[in-house]
């Protein structure tokens, strides 16, 4: 099935159950404090779940843009090494307000992975909250057990711990127990070295977790103390390319019809080959998923910039730059050429990409070009340290001069001091980048959370973001 269709069908699948099918939100939050990207389908239902709106269907399905580089979910550093995390993503969900729950998403979702997509039952395992044992003293989620015990044999049920299995919104608000399903996707070779259950959640990358299913059914108060909801919710999320790579019997979400044109673009504007070098792979993988979540911010309307959002979208582009210009040889703008093939696949769900083509393409291409000229003058800098430099280690707090004054990718400092035999003061780096930091974040609070609610009696002064190369982070709000 192509990739389309199963986007197709999984709409129209609850679309038969009598949910209203809406149209994603943007990626990029205009009007949130607390968060700058939907990183997931419930975000724009919040204020439904926080009983500050009354929502106009009770049943809802969408495919929603994700992008996962910021606060608690940021997965940008998976992305390009594992072949199942992006930045930009399409969360498939559903969504009852106070309508049905356990009985009706677990039936539901088993019927859709399995007969709709036809996933063989035997590859699937699920996951049940365990309860805990802290100050909340959670049960165990009998209900879901019995739920999945009809359908599922007990040998692919797997309990899991208020990490993985108890969602929140935040310090305070609705919150419960999830179900998650996760597909073995590991050849029957290697099947047959270790036994299956035990991998389940990450331990292998083979066995893909897919779809969340959460519960909501209690409410955290500012005391901390959980009540049960009067109305129970059910909020689930599913990777849609992961869902294709299993429905196309890929090993990764690069080789679905979701990527691959995009891929082929790639090796044929700079010449490269994907599938034979590791670091090569990683590079290409890194600028396919890189030219999404840029395109689709500009589309939305927010340009690469140097403040907020637009700093975040500034710096994976120029992620994608750099390992382009590492590992491909890019010395030229070539990011904006793909934005053509990009509009080609993915336009018809997302008809922003095709209306706005021309700006995406005018703003990537723009912002290549001062990037690459920025690549070219901490070059000539960093010859300059090291003609200068004394012995075989290169000062850190110069190379972090480079990299904070001038833009300057740390890691091609270093890998260019690698191709000359030389090394980088690697504690001296840290020290001036601790001390930096120390400076941005003091009195200030990193935000953890999906958001925050904010205390209405605190009264407290937004004092902008953190956002550093290896771990973009957003800093919120001082008390005041
Ligand atoms: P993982 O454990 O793989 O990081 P998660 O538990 O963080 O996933 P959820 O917050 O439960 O993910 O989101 C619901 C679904 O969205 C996941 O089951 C997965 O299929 C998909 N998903 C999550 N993060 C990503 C990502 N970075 N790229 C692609 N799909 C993702
Ligand atoms: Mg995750
Ligand atoms: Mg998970
Ligand atoms: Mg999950």
């Amino acid at each position: 099935m192509k990739s389309q269709e199963i986007r197709s069908e999984f709409l129209e699948f609850f679309k038969k159950k009598q949910h209203k099918i809406v149209a994603s939100a943007p990626m990029v939050i205009k009007d949130d404090p607390t968060l700058m990207f939907t990183n997931a389908g419930m975000n724009q239902f919040k204020e439904f779940f926080l009983g500050n709106t009354e929502p106009k269907y009770a049943r809802i399905a969408d495919t929603q843009k994700c992008l996962r580089v910021s606060g608690k979910h940021n997965d940008l550093e998976e992305v390009g090494k594992d072949t199942y995390h992006h930045t930009m993503f399409e969360m498939l969900g559903n969504w009852s307000f106070g309508d049905y729950f356990k009985k009706e998403a677990i039936a539901w979702a088993w019927e859709f992975l399995t007969e709709v997509c036809g996933i063989d039952r035997d590859t699937l395992y699920v996951t049940v909250f365990e309860g805990s044992n802290d100050a909340d003293n959670l049960e165990k989620d009998v209900e879901a057990l019995n739920l999945w015990k009809e359908i599922v044999p007990e040998s692919q049920i797997l309990f899991g711990n208020k990490k993985d299995n108890f969602w929140e919104m935040g310090d305070q608000g609705p919150c419960g127990p999830c179900s998650e399903i996760h597909v073995d996707i590991r050849s029957a070779a290697e099947k047959a070295k270790i036994s299956g259950a035990s991998l389940v959640n990450n331990d292998h990358p083979q066995v893909v977790e897919i779809w969340n299913l959460v519960f909501m059914q209690y409410n955290r108060k500012a005391n901390g103390q959980l009540e049960s909801l009067p109305a129970k919710h059910v909020d689930t999320g599913m990777g849609f390319e992961r869902l294709c790579m299993v429905m196309q019997g890929v090993q990764s979400n690069y080789d679905t019809d979701v990527f691959t044109p995009i891929i082929r673009e790639i090796e044929t504007i700079t010449n490269s080959s994907y599938g034979k070098d590791e670091k090569v792979n990683i590079a290409i993988r890194v600028i396919a998923d890189h030219i999404r979540a840029v395109s689709f911010s500009i589309a939305d309307g927010q340009l690469p910039s140097n403040t907020g959002a637009g700093y975040v979208i500034r710096r994976i582009l120029r992620r994608a730059i750099r390992y382009g210009f590492t590992f491909l040889d890019t010395k030229e703008p070539f990011m904006f050429r793909l934005v053509n093939v990009l509009s080609d696949t993915m336009g018809k769900a997302f008809p922003e990409l095709k209306s706005q083509k021309q700006l995406i393409e005018n703003v990537i291409k723009e912002e290549e070009h001062s990037f690459l000229k920025t690549l070219d003058q901490g070059l000539v800098l960093l010859d300059t340290i090291i003609s200068n430099n004394k012995g075989n280690q290169i000062d850190g707090r110069k190379a972090f001069e480079l990299y904070d004054t001038y833009g300057f990718p740390i890691d091609l400092t270093a890998l260019i001091l690698q191709e000359r035999g030389l090394t980088l003061d690697e504690k001296g780096f840290d020290v001036a980048m601790q001390e930096q930091k120390d400076r941005s974040r003091s009195a200030s609070e990193i935000s953890k959370e999906d958001w925050t609610v904010l205390s209405k009696d605190l009264e407290q002064e937004f004092v902008g973001y953190d956002l550093l190369e290896t771990n973009v982070k957003l800093v919120k709000y001082r008390k005041v």
